[in-house]
C-alpha cells in the first residue's frame, strides 16, 4: 500500500526500511537530511513537511520522540490535518492514553481516523520485524493497515477506543524500566559482596530472577560498558513519567512506580536525556561504589 512515514529515527528508520522491502510505496519526512537521504536511496519519495506527506497518501504513520513534536506534526501549521488525501493516522510512538485521546479528537474534526500502534522490542526488534505491535482503534481501519503493521512484528489488537494500546504499552515499559532499575541494584549488591557480575547475570538468567535487563541490557550494554543499547534516556524517562500519570488518572497505587521513577529522574539528571538509557546502571554504580563490568577475556 501507499504509506507516509514521518520520523525516521532509531525505530522509524528500520521500520520504514522494512516497509519498502515488503513492497510498500513510501513517502517520508524527517527534518534530519541524512535520515531522509537513506530512505530516498531505497526508493522512498521525499516530502517537504508532514502536510506534504498527508497530501500524497491516505495512510500516514509516525514514530516521534516527544508529545510536543507529535502534536506539532499532527496539528501544527504544516501538520497532517492540512493534508488533502490523508484518511488515517497510525501513531507508532509511545504517548500515553491522554495524548492519544486528544490527538484522536483533533483528527476526528478533520475526518481523519487515528489508530494507536505503539511498539515494543527495541531497535533490534524493529530491524528484524519481531516487535510487539499494540493496536487500538476502529476494527475496520485496523484491518486495512494490518498487513503493513505485520511487517513490524506480531500485531495485538488491544481495543477499539483511542489510547487503549497506549495504556498497554505503558504497562509494558514500566516493567522494562523496573527490571533495569532493580537488576542494577541487585547486581551492584552482589559485586560489592565480591561476586563477579558476569557470573551473576548467568545465574540470574538460569534462575527465577531472569528479566529483560539481565537477558539483554546487561550482556549487551552494561557488562561490556558500551552503553549503546539504542533507546534514549529521555525516552525511557518519558515513558516512566507517562506511566505515573496514567496510573494517577486511573487511581492505581504507585508505591513501586514512584521509587522506580525517582531513580530514573536521578539518572537523567546525571547523564542527560541524550544518553542511552542503560546508563542508569552507572547511577547505581556511583552510589554503590562498584563497577558492574565483565572481566576482559
Ligand atoms: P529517535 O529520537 O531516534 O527518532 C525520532 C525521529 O523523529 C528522529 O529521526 C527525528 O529527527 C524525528 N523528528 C524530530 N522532530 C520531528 C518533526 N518535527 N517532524 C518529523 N520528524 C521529527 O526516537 P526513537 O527511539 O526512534 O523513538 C520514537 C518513538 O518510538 C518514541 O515514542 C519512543 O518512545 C518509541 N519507542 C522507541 C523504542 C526504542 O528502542 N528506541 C522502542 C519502542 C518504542
Amino acid at each position: 500500500m501507499e504509506i507516509g512515514f514521518i520520523g525516521l529515527g532509531n525505530m522509524g528508520g528500520p521500520m520504514s526500511r522494512r516497509l519498502i522491502a515488503a513492497g510498500h510505496k513510501l513517502t517520508v519526512f524527517d527534518p534530519r537530511r541524512e535520515a531522509m537521504d537513506a530512505l530516498v536511496a531505497l526508493g522512498a519519495g521525499a516530502a517537504r513537511s508532514p502536510a506534504d506527506v498527508a497530501d500524497r497518501v491516505e495512510t500516514v504513520m509516525t514514530s516521534l520522540p516527544s508529545l510536543d513534536i507529535g502534536l506539532k506534526v499532527v496539528n501544527g501549521d504544516d501538520g497532517i490535518v492540512h493534508g488533502k488525501r490523508v484518511r488515517r493516522y497510525v501513531d507508532l510512538s509511545t504517548t500515553g492514553s491522554r495524548a492519544a485521546i486528544k490527538t484522536a479528537e483533533i483528527l476526528k474534526a478533520h475526518n481523519i481516523v487515528q489508530i494507536d500502534s505503539p511498539v515494543s522490542g527495541g531497535v533490534a526488534g524493529a530491524e528484524k520485524g519481531t516487535l510487539a505491535v499494540m493496536v487500538s482503534g476502529p476494527r475496520g481501519e485496523i484491518e486495512i493497515v494490518r498487513s503493513a503493521l505485520e511487517v513490524f512484528g506480531t500485531v495485538f489488537v488491544c481495543g477499539d477506543r483511542p489510547g487503549m494500546a497506549q495504556s498497554m504499552k505503558l504497562a509494558n515499559n514500566f516493567l522494562s524500566a523496573t527490571a533495569m532499575a532493580a537488576s542494577s541494584e541487585a547486581i551492584a549488591m552482589g559485586v560489592k559482596a565480591g561476586l563477579d557480575p558476569s557470573t551473576m547475570v548467568d545465574v540470574i538468567n538460569a534462575g527465577s530472577g531472569m528479566n529483560t535487563a539481565t537477558t539483554q541490557k546487561f550482556p549487551r550494554s552494561v557488562l561490556p560498558g558500551t552503553f549503546d543499547y539504542g533507546f534514549g534516556m529521555g525516552l525511557m524517562v518519558k515513558d516512566v513519567r507517562l506511566f505515573l500519570t496514567e496510573a494517577a488518572d486511573f487511581g492505581i497505587p504507585t508505591e513501586v512506580a514512584q521509587a522506580v521513577g525517582r531513580l530514573w529522574e536521578i539518572a537523567i539528571a546525571e547523564h542527560g536525556a541524550g544518553t542511552d538509557f542503560t546508563r542508569l546502571a552507572q547511577t547505581v554504580e556511583k552510589r554503590a561504589g562498584v563497577e558492574m563490568r565483565a572481566k576482559q577475556p
